[in-house]
């Protein structure tokens, strides 16, 4: 066995074995973009395995300020002090564009972070979405192998993100602020219609009334989406709860339960898995499509000359997709 592959074997020992140490070097590992790491990535991720399927993968999104990485501690706490090990990742879109982060400041989740029970790691700093999509899929990977059984996948409300979410997840969270509406919440329809618990926290002190109410609309909108096909009645559900007070908090981890062991029992989780596993694939062939013909530098003159074509309007989109397809085919 050659020196890297030995490093590689000892690195996935030691993530099997939970060393936090090793896990965090090897989410080091599969977020690089490097070529090199890309090839040790993969290595690391055939050692250590598929997915289990017992791990409940839970995505949670809302705007900022409306209380998740709070939710997420005093959650993610009381799961830890229940004997869960609990690990969370953050996808951050703002830092696809601007390199900057909203999720990823070290002072968020201090007390879950601490925790012996507890992962917490910070979003990967730069990246296409596309790319941010697959690195938070193997560190999912990691993290289960590691033997965390509760992982959430937390992300901030731009659309994009949270399909994106979904698509690595189990149940998926919406976390809401009492009153404000759809639109000054901006919470877009097709967000609600992924989201499998609208929790309208800070549902304390004065806001408590208000949280109630906010919580009875959404409850209403969610009846007007059709349920899912053979998923657990009464879903998708709207709940309130306080991520400071810690009211509501049973209720909601009872329904994420609830609707997981339905899922896992009637097949679905399994269905649903294969299928974005099957997604994934789809995903990453696309990018392996068009590193192929960026690499070629034949095709990647055909490419830039064909958009410079449609940027002019000079040529139709769809021709010149098809003009590259058939230059590859030959
Ligand atoms: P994030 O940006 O979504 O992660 O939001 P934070 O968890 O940082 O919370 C934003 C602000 O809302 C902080 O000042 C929190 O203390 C406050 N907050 C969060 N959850 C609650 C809650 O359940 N009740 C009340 N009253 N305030 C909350």
């Amino acid at each position: 066995m050659s020196q890297p592959d030995t490093a590689i074997e000892t690195l996935a020992q030691r993530v099997v074995a939970g060393e936090r140490r090793a896990l965090a070097q090897a989410i080091t590992l599969v977020e690089s973009t490097r070529p090199d790491h890309r090839l040790q990535a993969r290595a690391l991720l055939e050692r250590i395995g598929p997915a289990g399927s017992v791990v409940r993968r839970i995505g949670l999104s809302g705007t900022p300020g409306v209380g998740k990485s709070t939710f997420i501690e005093t959650m993610g706490m009381r799961l830890v002090d229940a004997g869960h090990r609990v690990a969370v990742l953050a996808v951050d879109p703002s830092s696809t564009r601007t390199g900057g982060s909203i999720l990823g400041d070290k002072t968020r989740m201090e007390r879950l972070s601490r925790a012996p029970g507890a992962f917490v790691r910070p979003s990967p700093s730069l990246g296409t979405l596309g790319g941010v999509a697959r690195r938070t899929r193997e560190a999912i990977r990691l993290v289960e192998a590691a033997g965390y059984d509760t992982v959430l996948v937390e992300t901030v409300g731009v659309g994009q993100s949270e399909t994106m979410v979904a698509e690595m997840t189990d149940i998926f969270v919406l976390l809401l602020a009492p009153g404000g509406g759809d639109e000054l919440q901006g919470v877009k329809r097709g967000i609600m219609e992924i989201a499998d618990l609208i929790v309208v926290n800070k549902a304390d002190g004065d806001m408590a009334a208000q949280a109630e109410a906010t919580r009875s609309e959404y409850a209403s909108a969610l009846h007007l989406l059709r349920s899912r096909q053979g998923d657990a009645p009464g879903f998708p559900k709207a709940l309130s709860a306080s991520a400071v007070t810690g009211t509501g908090l049973d209720t909601v981890w009872a329904a994420v339960l609830e609707l997981h062991r339905h899922r896992l029992e009637g097949g679905l989780l399994d269905q649903t898995r294969a299928r974005q596993a099957v997604q994934a694939m789809r995903k990453a062939l696309e990018r392996a499509v068009m590193d192929l013909i960026r690499r070629d530098s034949g095709l990647r003159a055909l490419l830039d000359d064909l958009e410079e074509q449609v940027s002019r309007g000079t040529l139709d989109p769809e021709e010149a997709a098809e003009r590259v397809i058939a230059d590859l085919r030959s």
